[in-house]
């Protein structure tokens, strides 16, 4: 398939843009079609936090990120998602979802877990970074109470991906940390029916809650802001060791496929050393097979004086990361563009060949090259 010829419209559309927070099941829907499969939340259901530690003052201790917060009672953490309420560590978002929709799993990005698959996506809000550039700021930077929510158990949830003929769900737009427990319930349901389940997450967690939902985890897409531990605190709100631990934890303790996403923001983290620091690291801890994504910043939140990234400047972070010895490397929000394909790295045939999220050919065989049976790493079918 060529985009010559498209209108905007048509090429948005191509790309996978265009779809709504309302948008339910590949349909342009308004939040009450919506609904019928999913009913907008009229009350607050909670569930307790696995993690955290009780005081006799009534403040609690959450376990759950870095972030270490301790709530009194009322208090709110940073990720805006759990609440101390009389002496006990509550998940606010739980069974609340702002976001369910149908989405090609490109959207996460990840391009070599079954590429052209559509997953049931499911999001709540929160987040427990403050990115000043925060591409889903207006779901990830609130309260998940203060957003109009769907009523979803994790039962329904399954039910509804099978309804609807869907073997993924995905965990993306806002931070699946921020909900970890609606997700990991939602994982377990969706483990006893063959459903997959992907994460896309920024990966600021201890490691004992993220096993617990990599347990029942098939695939995850990272997102390695940088690799400034003073940018990940000033833009990020965060600290890059503990990402670096979960990234490497994930890798070393769980069979989940994973792929790396870096968004290039510029003059904040597109300087090419930490592009090549942050894509050397990858080759060392994770090795030379695991895909990494630049993604184009997009100006958005409170960073909407900046440009957005340069084209040349993306390929220019693949250039790099080809050079650490990366061999699957990709550009990410930007179409078309030859590094959205996937090649060979034996004979650099295009295997699987992209516009945006949409999948113009996969001419894999079993997993290899059809040129020269080279097996491609990834999950394929
Ligand atoms: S998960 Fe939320 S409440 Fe818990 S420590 Fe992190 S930011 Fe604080």
């Amino acid at each position: 398939m060529s985009h010559e010829g498209l209108n905007r419209r048509a090429f948005l559309s191509a790309l996978g843009y265009g779809v709504t927070r309302a948008c339910l099941l590949g349909k342009r829907a308004t939040w009450a079609q919506a609904a019928a499969v999913a009913t907008p939340a009229t009350s607050k259901p909670t569930r307790r936090v696995d993690h955290f530690e009780a005081f006799p003052d009534g403040s609690v201790a959450c376990g759950v990120c870095p972030h270490a917060c301790v709530l009194h009672d009322g208090e709110v953490g940073r990720c805006r998602a759990r609440i101390n309420r009389g002496g006990v560590h509550y998940a606010l978002g739980y069974g609340n979802p702002c976001i369910v929709q149908v989405d090609p799993i490109e959207k996460l990005p990840i391009n070599h877990f079954r590429p052209g698959a559509r997953m049931l996506t499911i999001s709540c809000g929160g987040c427990n970074l403050g990115c000043l550039y925060c591409q889903n700021w207006q779901q990830a930077q609130e309260r998940p109470d203060q957003l109009k929510t769907f009523e979803l158990s994790p039962r329904e949830a399954v039910a509804a991906a099978r309804k609807h003929k869907l073997d993924i769900i995905g965990f993306t737009y806002t931070e699946p940390i921020a909900f970890l427990e609606y997700a990991r319930d939602i994982a377990v349901q969706a483990k006893e029916t063959g459903i997959k389940i992907v994460v896309g997450t920024s990966a600021f967690v201890h490691p004992e809650p993220l096993l617990e939902l990599a347990r029942y985890a098939d695939a995850f897409a990272i997102t390695l802001k940088g690799f400034d531990d003073g940018f990940y605190q000033e833009v990020c709100g965060a600290r890059l060791d503990p990402v670096l631990t979960a990234i490497k934890t994930l890798h070393e303790r769980t069979r989940c496929w994973l792929e790396i996403i870096n968004l290039v923001v510029p003059t904040y983290n597109d300087r090419m050393e930490d592009v090549s620091a942050l894509a050397r690291w990858v080759h060392a801890e994770l090795g030379k097979d695991v895909p990494l994504h630049f993604a184009r910043f997009v100006p958005l939140y409170k960073l909407t004086d900046l440009p957005r990234t340069a084209v040349p400047t993306l390929e220019s972070a693949c250039a790099v990361a080809r050079e650490a010895g990366l061999r699957h490397v990709y550009t990410s929000n930007i179409a078309p563009h030859r590094d959205t394909n996937t090649y060979c790295d034996g004979c650099k045939t295009v295997v699987v060949e992209r516009l945006g999220f949409k999948i113009l050919s996969n001419n894999l065989r079993h997993g290899r090259c059809p040129i020269c049976r080279r097996p491609i790493p990834g999950v394929w079918a």
